[in-house]
């Protein structure tokens, strides 16, 4: 088999290989439209992640699954100080992945802030498994991230990621925030620390044989 010379494909995309992962971060009712805590066009996400999630063979779906009586659970919640509204509470209706989300039978799902007393944003913070070990197994150098809020538990996750030694990417037209403001501050702070935008369009994969 002789590798492909340069064919006039676009030069900004990136190819993807069997060491990528995608982590797709709380696609949950709850924080799409109708539901507890909303993220305006959250749902927006949903068609551009399931057109790239082919391109990986490591797939992780991160999702808040709280006890009913969540630490950051307020009656008279503020936002500011990350006080929020009851939402994604285990096996209910909010926790589940909106309707139209794939979610393939080899993806691992990680459960966050599964204790009443812990807040966790980002999958690697979870109590029931080691994410970054879990990745690193599966020889994963490069991680993609999509998913919701930009600027909590995306944010939190491609941090800690990239504090894992990954190489993070966000990918921009995937996320959705809450603020403006603090969706800027989330890409500067990203920046800083290494994490890189990229487009959806700008993946790529060659096609694979004998899967
Ligand atoms: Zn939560």
């Amino acid at each position: 088999m002789t590798h492909a010379a340069t064919d006039g494909s676009d030069t900004t995309g990136i190819q993807l290989n069997e060491h990528d992962a995608i982590v797709i971060v709380d696609i949950q009712n709850d924080f799409l439209e109708g539901g507890a805590l909303a993220v305006q066009e959250g749902h927006l996400t949903v068609p551009v992640i399931n057109s790239i999630l082919p391109l990986f063979d490591n797939v992780v779906f991160t999702r808040d699954w709280h006890p009913p009586d969540h630490i950051s659970f307020a009656a008279q919640p503020t936002y500011e100080d990350r006080s929020w509204p009851a939402h994604a509470v285990r096996n209910t209706p909010g926790a589940q992945f909106h309707k139209d989300l794939h979610v393939p039978e080899h993806a691992l799902i990680v459960n966050k802030a599964t204790l009443r007393d812990r807040e966790e944003y980002s999958g690697f913070q979870a109590s029931e498994i080691d994410l970054a070990k879990w990745l690193r197994d599966r020889g994963v150098l490069r991680l993609f991230i999509a998913g919701i809020a930009t600027d909590y538990c995306v944010h939190h996750t491609a941090l800690d990621g990239a504090g894992e030694g990954f190489q993070v990417f966000v990918v921009e037209d995937a996320v959705r925030g809450i603020s403006a403001d603090t969706v800027a501050q989330t890409w500067q702070i990203l920046a800083a620390a290494g994490v890189t935008p990229v487009l959806s369009s700008h993946l790529h994969r060659e096609p694979r044989t004998g899967r």
